[in-house]
Formats: C-alpha cells, sequence, structure tokens
C-alpha cells in the first residue's frame, strides 16, 4: 500500500486559521496587536523573495510586520544601533534578521544582539538553552514545525524510535532535542546520524520516524527504511528540469517515489515541512505578544 501523505499545507492553514481567530480576540479584548520586525540587508533574490513571503503571511493573519530594509554596505554598529531599538519598543515583539547577511556584519554578533525574548527564530544560545533543559522559550521555527505536523496528522511519537539524518544548528540537532524532551508529542528514543556515521542504513532501517534533512537528493532510498516508517523530508534541493518553465524543479533529500511504496506516511517536497517553517515564525511572534503583556491563554 502506498504511504499516506502528510499534508504541510494542510496543516500550516488549519494553524493559520487558528491563529488569525486568535489575533482578533488579542486585538478585541486586550487592544494588542504582534508585531514583527523583519530586517533585510542588500537584494539577495532569495532572501527578498522570503522577506515578502514573510509580510504576505503576517497580514493574512492579522501580524503587523515591520521591514526595514539597507544597501549591502551596510555598517554594522548601524544594524547593531537598530537591533537595540527593536528590542526595546514595545511595539515589537519578534525580531528577524534576514540570513545570510552581507561580509562586514558578523552574524554571530548580529544574533546575540537581539533580546532573547524577541528571538522568534529560536536562535540566540539562551532559547537554544532552554530548548535542550525542556524549559519554555522560542522553539525554532522548521524542527517546531516538523513536531506540529506529526501531532497534527496523528503520529505518535512517544515512546518510538526517531532517526533524524543531519546534525545542523537549525535542522538536525533542534528536532533532536525537542522530541527527546520527556512531554506530550515527544519522550521518543532519538538517534543522530550524519557524514561521520559509518553503515547508516543500519540505524534508518530501525526508525519508526525518520527525518532527513542532509540538503542532498536521494540521501535516503527505498533500501534504507522499513515498511511502514513515517518520513519527514526536510530537504528542499533544486535539479534541472527541462520540462519546467524555471529549468528546475524541487526535490527533497527523499526518493519519494520509491519510499513511498514502502513508508506509512511520507512529506512531499514541496508541500510538506515547507509551509510549516513561516507558520511557526507568526506562532513564535503571537506568544512573544502574549508573554510581553502577561496573557496566559
Ligand atoms: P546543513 O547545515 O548543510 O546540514 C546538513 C547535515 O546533513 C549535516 O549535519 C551533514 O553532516 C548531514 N549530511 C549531509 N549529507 C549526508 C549524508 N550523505 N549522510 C549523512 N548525513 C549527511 O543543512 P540544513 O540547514 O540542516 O538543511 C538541510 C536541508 O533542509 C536543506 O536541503 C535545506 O534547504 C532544507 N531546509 C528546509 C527548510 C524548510 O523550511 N523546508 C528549512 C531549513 C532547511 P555533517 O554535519 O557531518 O556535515
Amino acid at each position: 500500500m502506498e504511504a499516506k501523505i502528510l499534508d504541510g499545507n494542510r496543516v500550516a492553514e488549519a494553524m493559520r486559521a487558528e491563529m488569525k481567530a486568535e489575533i482578533a480576540r488579542l486585538k478585541k479584548g486586550h487592544d494588542l496587536v504582534p508585531g514583527l520586525a523583519v530586517v533585510l540587508v542588500g537584494d539577495n533574490p532569495a532572501s527578498v523573495s522570503y522577506v515578502k513571503g514573510k509580510r504576505k503571511a503576517c497580514a493574512e493573519v492579522g501580524i503587523h510586520s515591520i521591514e526595514h530594509k539597507f544597501d549591502a554596505n551596510l555598517p554594522e554598529g548601524d544594524l547593531l544601533g537598530l537591533i537595540d531599538r527593536l528590542s526595546a519598543d514595545p511595539k515589537v515583539h519578534g525580531i528577524l534578521v534576514q540570513l545570510p547577511l552581507p561580509r562586514q556584519i558578523d552574524e554571530q554578533k548580529v544574533l546575540l544582539a537581539i533580546h532573547p525574548d524577541k528571538d522568534i527564530d529560536g536562535f540566540h544560545p539562551v532559547n537554544v538553552g532552554k530548548m535542550v533543559i525542556g524549559e519554555e522559550g522560542y522553539l525554532p521555527c522548521t524542527p517546531h514545525g516538523i513536531q506540529q505536523i506529526l501531532l497534527r496528522s496523528g503520529v505518535q511519537v512517544e515512546g518510538r524510535h526517531v532517526v533524524v539524518v543531519g546534525r545542523s544548528n537549525i535542522v538536525g540537532k533542534p528536532i533532536a532535542n525537542i522530541l527527546l524532551q520527556k512531554k506530550p508529542g515527544a519522550n521518543a528514543t532519538v538517534t543522530i546520524c550524519h557524514t561521520g556515521t559509518k553503515d547508516m542504513a543500519y540505524f534508518t532501517r530501525q526508525a519508526d520516524i525518520l527525518i532527513v534533512a542532509a540538503g542532498r537528493p536521494n540521501t535516503v532510498t527505498a533500501d534504507m527504511v522499513r515498511e511502514g516508517v513515517v518520513v519527514v523530508d526536510v530537504g528542499v534541493n533544486r535539479i534541472p528540469d527541462a520540462s519546467k518553465k524555471s529549468g528546475f524543479r524541487l526535490v527533497g533529500d527523499v526518493d519519494f517515489e520509491g519510499v513511498k511504496q514502502k513508508a506509512g506516511a511520507i512529506t512531499p517536497v514541496p508541500g510538506g515541512v515547507g509551509p510549516m517553517t513561516i507558520t511557526m515564525l507568526l506562532h513564535n511572534t503571537v506568544q512573544s505578544a502574549k508573554r510581553h503583556h502577561g496573557i496566559e491563554r
């Protein structure tokens, strides 16, 4: 039997509809509009397009987004000054600095300058630390989105063996940490594979849930998984395709056609994890607005 498709667009739409209603309640009951400041330095086409997507998503749910755009030659000090002002601005609940930054700016310095209470990307070491020890902070958007897809698709995580391929700071390590917590929607046994892993298939074949974030097409093929596995494909890779107007198409890190014949469920690319990332950014911004105003629910 073919795998059930775990539809990230459907989950993202449901979450955004809930958020829209919640934001309307916050406005009516507390005169509170969640605010997100987005900082873009330079004109990297991918970054420009991401910022546009974030603006649109904010508008759809009712978050006030404020964009700060600068030339690529912006001095580091000017950016740090802006971040200080945004950190102190009560109308701003989330600060997002679009990466990558131009060479004259130290990315790490910038991420450290964002107040941890407004770090809705969850990249500040304070929030990373809170995630690891299981305290409430801001979870990074892509891994948090993966957990939500699993939860909202009815995939049981507790007590299962989750195998993660990839150990980046934005996907692999955080998703492993999130699913390891002794909490509902987590409490899994977690194994992490990377390029230093010998005989990766030995581990991937043991997975009940296999999460792949390697950044390379066909990292996982059908012979590497067992029947009924739940597969989350985080990869986004452009491969040449002459039949497309753009000249390319997007594929994940998993051989989708082969693996879906064996898996119990699988996320597609596009339309799986992708739509969840911005959704969780919106979620964190709303949570931040509520925390800053002492609103529990
Ligand atoms: P990354 O920083 O390049 O990390 C890739 C990780 O995979 C590394 O830990 C690497 O191991 C490991 N790896 C690579 N090839 C491997 C192989 N053949 N066998 C075992 N491990 C292997 O990538 P990332 O930022 O985590 O992103 C991963 C993918 O997810 C990319 O395609 C990216 O575009 C996509 N992504 C999607 C979203 C979304 O919203 N959908 C968000 C973020 C990322 P080493 O550490 O040993 O080098």
